[in-house]
C-alpha cells in the first residue's frame, strides 16, 4: 500500500531551524523576543503595509482587527456566506449584526454587486474574504466604502503572496489580517498577524493585544484586552517561511496548473477551480472541485473513496446562514444563498500543501479519474 497523502503538509526545509536553535540559545522564547518585531516589520513591508501586529492566530486578528476598529451592538456589517467560522466570532460575541452576501459562482467569493443593497444606515463594516485561490473583486467594494462611509476588513488568511490588480493582498481596506496556521502560504504552526497604515489602529492593536498594559501605570487599565501575542519561537519560524514566499507562490501556481491539466477529461463530472480573473490569477491555496449537477456522486461520497485509497480531503465551508449555532440565536431565519449553498453541497478539496510531491499530485489525479469514471460507468 502506498503512502497516505495528507491533505497538508508545509515546506520548512529553510532557515526554520537556525532561527528556532537561535531562541533556544539565547533564551528568547516569549513574545518578547526579537523576531517577532522583526517579523512584524518585514511582512507588514511584504504586503506594503505601514504596520504589523502579530498575534497568536488568525481567528485572534479578526477579534482583535473588529474590537480596534470599535465595532459596536447594533452595527451591521456585510460579509461573505461563504466562509470560516472564525470571521463571524466577535461579531456575534459584541452583538453586532452580520448581513451576509451570496458568493460568486466562478470565483467562489462574496458576489460585490449584491454588497449595497444590504447597506442601511446601521452598516459600519464591509468585510471582505479571500475564498481558496482568487481574491475578492474589491475595487468596487472600495468604491461603496466610500460613498457610504463604511470601514473595511480584509481577510487575508489565505492570500499571502497573492495580489489584486498587481498590488498585494492585504494592503486593502482600513486592517487586513492574515493566519499562519500550518496549512496556510506561510505558517509559524498557529500565528497571526494584523496590517494596517493607521497608527491610531496600530497602537489600539497593539495595547488590545498585551491586555491594555499601560506605558506609565502598568498594571492600571483603562480597557480590557486580551493576551493574544504571538511566541518569538512562532515568529523565528515565521521570518524563515516569510523569506520563500515568492517561490512558494509559484510552487502553488505550478500545483495548480498540473492538477488542472491533469483533471481536465473529468471536466464532464466535476467543474475545476477557475485559473485567472481579469484581476488576479488563481494561487490555488487550496485545490477545490465542484462536483456538476449530473454526476450522482457527493462530495462525502468521494472522500471516503480518497480515504480508502489514503488520500486525505475536506469538504467545503458550511456557509454560515446554516451554522446551528447562529440559526440557535434567531439568525439568518428563512435566508437563503443559493450559490453559497451549492459550494458547500458539491465542494471538496484535494491534497494542496506546500510539501506535496509531483507524483503525488499525479497519484491524486489518477483516483479521482478511477472514482468518477468508475461511476460514470
Ligand atoms: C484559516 C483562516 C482563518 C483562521 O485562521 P486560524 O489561524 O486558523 O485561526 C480565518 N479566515 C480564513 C479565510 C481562513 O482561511
Amino acid at each position: 500500500m502506498s503512502e497516505f497523502i495528507p491533505v497538508n503538509t508545509p515546506l520548512l526545509n529553510g532557515n526554520e531551524k537556525k532561527y528556532l536553535n537561535q531562541c533556544i540559545d539565547t533564551g528568547w522564547i516569549s513574545s518578547e523576543g526579537p523576531f517577532v518585531q522583526e517579523f512584524e516589520k518585514k511582512f507588514a513591508n511584504k504586503v506594503d503595509r505601514a504596520y504589523g501586529i502579530a498575534v497568536s492566530n488568525g481567528t485572534a486578528a479578526i477579534d482583535l482587527a473588529i474590537e480596534a476598529l470599535e465595532i459596536k451592538a447594533g452595527d451591521e456589517v456585510i460579509m461573505p456566506a461563504f466562509t470560516i467560522i472564525s470571521c463571524i466570532n466577535q461579531i456575534i460575541r459584541i452583538g453586532a449584526v452580520p448581513v451576509l452576501v451570496d458568493s460568486d459562482p466562478h470565483t467562489w467569493n462574496m458576489n460585490v454587486q449584491q454588497i449595497e443593497k444590504k447597506i442601511t444606515p446601521r452598516t459600519k463594516l464591509i468585510m471582505i474574504v479571500h475564498i481558496y485561490g482568487l481574491p475578492v473583486d474589491i475595487d468596487p467594494v472600495l468604491e461603496l466604502a466610500k460613498k457610504y462611509s463604511l470601514k473595511v476588513l480584509e481577510d487575508a488568511a489565505e492570500m499571502h503572496g497573492q495580489e489584486y490588480k498587481n498590488l498585494p493582498c492585504g494592503s486593502f481596506g482600513d486592517i487586513s489580517t492574515f493566519s499562519f496556521y500550518s496549512n496556510k502560504n506561510i505558517t509559524t504552526g498557529e500565528g497571526g498577524m494584523v496590517v494596517t497604515n493607521s497608527p491610531e489602529l496600530d497602537e489600539k492593536c497593539r495595547s488590545i493585544r498585551n491586555l491594555c498594559f499601560k506605558q506609565d501605570k502598568r498594571f492600571v487599565h483603562d480597557r480590557l484586552g486580551w493576551n493574544l501575542r504571538m511566541t518569538n519561537i512562532q515568529a523565528a519560524i515565521g521570518l524563515a517561511q516569510l523569506e520563500r514566499l515568492d517561490e512558494f507562490v509559484k510552487i502553488k501556481r505550478e500545483m495548480g496548473a498540473k492538477y488542472t491539466a491533469l483533471l481536465k477529461d473529468l471536466e464532464g463530472y466535476i467543474e475545476l477551480p477557475l485559473e485567472k480573473t481579469s484581476y488576479a490569477q488563481s494561487i490555488y491555496w487550496v485545490y477545490g472541485v465542484l462536483i456538476k449537477k449530473n454526476c450522482a456522486l457527493t462530495p462525502e461520497g468521494v472522500m471516503v473513496e480518497l480515504a480508502k485509497r489514503g488520500i486525505g480531503s475536506r469538504p467545503f465551508f458550511y456557509p454560515m446562514h446554516m451554522q446551528p449555532v447562529l440559526k440557535n440565536r434567531g439568525l439568518f431565519d428563512g435566508e437563503s444563498y443559493p450559490v453559497a449553498e451549492n459550494l458547500y453541497n458539491k465542494g471538496f478539496y484535494v491534497p494542496s500543501g506546500l510539501a506535496l510531491k509531483l507524483s503525488e499530485i499525479e497519484r491524486v489525479s489518477s483516483e479521482l479519474r478511477d472514482i468518477f469514471l468508475a461511476n460514470a460507468r
